[in-house]
């Protein structure tokens, strides 16, 4: 018998009676919590641990926007700790940041909670997989409740819950669904994003959930915080902002700045100089302005989402969140449709 899987745009949240007056009733704050330390967030939004979204400048906007990034890793020791003290030391604000569970993680690791960060986030494309328990396990030994560790990404119940046992304290959910991903093509492995939210959200365990990757606007946000996500990951909806890494490319058809998976090509060559499997894309994007526009519509969308459920705060939406299935018919009528006509 094989399963069936739904994504974000299968579904829907019937509209419900509210009693919401304004907007600035509702709440957006997710807390990151676990053995480590813990993190209160006003914004439920993390930026993706990818050259092209989070270093400097973005760590230290959205911290400021009351979100947080995650600084990658696709750099030497020295260049990832000085980010991190750039956000960290100087600027005052707080990120996390990205380490891998072989070759030099544990040293980049020392480096990185010398910088000042307290939240560790263990960054492989499986997150399944028998170097992540040891990961963990070590880290565990050597930073003890320190740190906050992030880990992933998996895809299923049992990912879900494997992490948290083998001591993460939060995980990053969703295989193949990255808007830059090619895994599923080149693997033939995945599940789809909404699913194994669904899937993650009924464990007995309650490490935060993080829906990483394939949110394409504030409705799936809403989506996947209603389906028990407590945070989500973005890239593709940061990318282009004034804040992401890399040059302006300036074309007659307008300015646009790079956007890349870290499986892809371009980034492998760059980072290790040879290319394994090939499981992401580059592309170029258009400039979109400052990151604080970008989340503030997000944000805005997302309030107003939890009103239509008639929840204040995140936890009251998952408790009364009432998901339907939609036909390709409906997902028709649900996109803007007057240029068809
Ligand atoms: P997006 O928000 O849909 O653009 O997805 C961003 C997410 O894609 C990241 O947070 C990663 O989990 C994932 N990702 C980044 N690079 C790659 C890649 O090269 N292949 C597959 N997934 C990737």
């Amino acid at each position: 018998m094989i399963k069936e899987a739904l994504t974000y745009n299968d579904v829907l949240l019937t509209p419900q009676y509210s009693d919401i007056e304004s907007r600035s009733e509702v709440s957006i704050a997710s807390i990151l919590r676990g053995n480590g330390p813990t993190t209160k967030l006003g914004i439920p939004i993390i930026a993706s641990p990818m050259d092209t979204i989070s270093e400097e400048e973005m760590g230290v906007a959205m911290w400021q926007e009351g979100g947080l990034a995650v600084v990658h890793r696709y750099n030497t020791i020295v260049e990832q700790a000085s980010i991190l003290d750039g956000i960290i030391v100087n600027a005052g604000c707080n990120a996390a940041a990205a380490i891998g569970t072989s070759g030099d993680y544990l040293e980049r690791a020392h480096a990185l909670v010398e910088a000042g960060t307290r939240i560790l986030c263990v960054d492989v494309a499986h997150g399944h997989h028998t170097l992540m328990k040891q990961a963990l396990a070590t880290l565990r030994q050597v930073f003890g409740d320190v740190v906050h560790i992030m880990a992933g990404n998996i895809a299923t119940l049992e990912g879900y819950n494997d992490l948290v046992d083998w001591g993460a304290d939060s995980v990053r959910c969703n295989i193949g669904g990255g808007s830059i991903c090619s895994t599923r093509i080149q693997t033939g492995h995945g599940v789809p994003g909404f699913h194994t939210i669904i899937d993650c959200a009924r464990s007995d365990r309650h490490a935060p959930i993080i829906a990483d990757g394939g949110i394409r606007n504030s409705g799936d946000i809403v989506k996947a915080l209603a389906a028990g996500a407590d945070f989500v990951m973005l890239g593709s909806l940061l990318s282009g902002t004034d804040e992401t890494p890399g040059d302006t490319i300036n074309t007659r058809e307008g300015a646009f700045k790079s956007y890349r998976g870290m499986a892809s090509k371009d980034a492998q060559v760059e980072w290790r100089g040879k290319t394994a499997s090939l499981e992401g894309i580059a592309t170029t994007v258009p400039c979109k302005g400052p990151v604080e526009d970008v989340l503030w519509e997000l944000q805005r969308g997302v309030r107003s989402g939890l009103s239509y459920s008639g929840a204040r705060t995140i936890s009251e939406l998952q408790a009364k969140a009432r998901f339907i299935r939609q036909t390709s018919s409906g997902q028709a009528e649900s996109a803007t449709h007057i240029l068809k006509r």
